[in-house]
């Protein structure tokens, strides 16, 4: 029986990046592959009959596989300079919590699985949580598989490398059939639960999100040559472009609109870019206020892109609505959990895909800093033997 503190502390070296700092773990690289066989060893020591399903989800069963399952689980990807709870947190208190209810003497009245499941972030393929949006059919099968990563690769020649077939990824009713009610425990990655009282808190929503790529294409050049007054520069549009983004998303009470990713073409310190690719993220609970803000980018991106000899072209990569977890489930968590308070998150997750087709709900575990997405990302130990805690009487109380 291990604490989640334990658990963790085994894979404290696995994808650590000396460049940015924290954790790059994305999907299929080295160290999410250390991962997943890491998470298979645990289950196995656990007696948990392991599988992985035709899009990659790893499924650690306690009791017959069969429909209607209690389900838990995370992600263990991470994004590029990542934290070393979001995703493992949740993948590690769920075995603690197997570890838990057995040392109690719970014994499942119906099957429980935990769930691994891949390119929960999306820092490889551009897609985040495209494992359930695969298995649940919420992504287009071809569109998914077509996604490249920065090295050129499809996302199907990856999988495959990966010993999965891509013809036979997508929709798996089989697999959602066996989602009975799925609860994902993950840090907070805001400071909603604050620094004193409970660590632990209870998901109502998650707030709608997308992502979009603008292509800004100018004239390659050379920085020598070009006069200034001659130049069709893609790199100083994006910049407008970026600050009109920030502003954009600053007049609208409650949106959050962020670049955090610009890839100049070719990249060279004395090259006029031909090209600037960047990417938006923004978010906002009402999913009309979303799309009239990335009108109103699109439309002064273009503005700025004309007055400086540029074109700009939108194109959405991936848009998820504002979810409401099912509230029975929630209402029964609630109940288990009753100093717990409720709290939205601004971040996606594998839960929010789900929950658009079987009763989902999410546990979150205090991040004294606030901070996610980031090295500075934290949990303190006794929060995470809480959560671990929490998980077992939530599963025990469902069961
Ligand atoms: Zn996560």
């Amino acid at each position: 029986m291990e604490t989640v503190t334990q658990l963790l502390e085994s894979i404290k070296d696995v994808g650590r990046d000396a460049f940015r700092g924290g954790y790059t773990r994305p999907v299929y690289s080295t160290a999410e592959l250390d991962l997943r066989g890491w998470f298979v060893e645990q289950a196995g020591r656990r007696g948990l009959e392991v599988e992985t399903d035709r899009n990659g989800v790893i499924w650690a069963w306690w009791g017959q596989p069969s429909d209607g399952a209690l389900v838990t689980g995370s992600h263990l990807d991470s994004v590029p300079g990542g934290g070393a709870f979001d995703g493992p947190l949740g993948v590690a208190s769920a075995l603690a919590a197997v570890d838990l209810l057995r040392a109690r003497g719970t014994a499942p009245s119906r099957p429980l699985a935990i769930t691994v499941f891949p390119e929960e972030e999306g820092s490889r393929f551009g897609v985040a949580c495209l494992g359930s949006r695969l298995l649940t059919g919420a992504i287009d099968t071809n569109k998914a598989l077509n996604l490249r990563d920065a090295d050129g690769n499809t996302f199907a020649d990856v999988a495959r490398a990966n010993g999965l077939d891509p013809r036979y990824m997508g929709p798996d009713a089989e697999a959602l059939a066996r989602i009975g009610d799925f609860v994902e425990l993950h840090v907070e990655q805001g400071i909603g639960l604050g620094t004193d009282g409970p660590g632990i808190a209870v998901g109502s929503s998650v707030l709608g999100h997308g992502r979009w790529k603008l292509s800004i294409h100018g004239q390659g050049n050379h920085a020598g040559t070009t006069l200034m007054a001659d130049r069709a520069d893609p790199m100083v549009a994006a910049a407008q472009i970026i600050v009109a983004v920030r502003q954009a998303a600053a007049r609208q009470p409650d949106a959050r609109a962020t670049v955090g990713r610009i890839v100049p073409v070719p990249g060279g310190t004395n090259v006029i870019p031909s090209r600037v690719d960047l990417w938006l993220d923004a978010r906002h609970p009402d999913d009309r206020v979303t799309a009239h803000l990335v009108e109103g980018i699109h439309g002064r991106a273009q503005r700025v892109a004309a007055e400086e000899g540029c074109t700009v072209t939108l194109t959405e990569e991936s848009y998820s609505n504002t979810v409401h977890f099912d509230a029975g489930l929630t209402g029964r968590i609630s109940g288990l959990l009753p100093h717990a308070p409720v709290l939205a998150t601004g971040a996606g997750h594998d839960a929010g895909v789900l929950a658009g087709f079987v009763p989902s709900a999410m546990l979150f575990v205090r991040n004294p800093s606030g901070i996610s997405h980031s090295p500075e990302e934290h949990v303190a130990d006794r929060d995470a033997d809480a959560g671990a805690a929490a998980l077992a009487d939530v599963l025990a109380g469902l069961l």
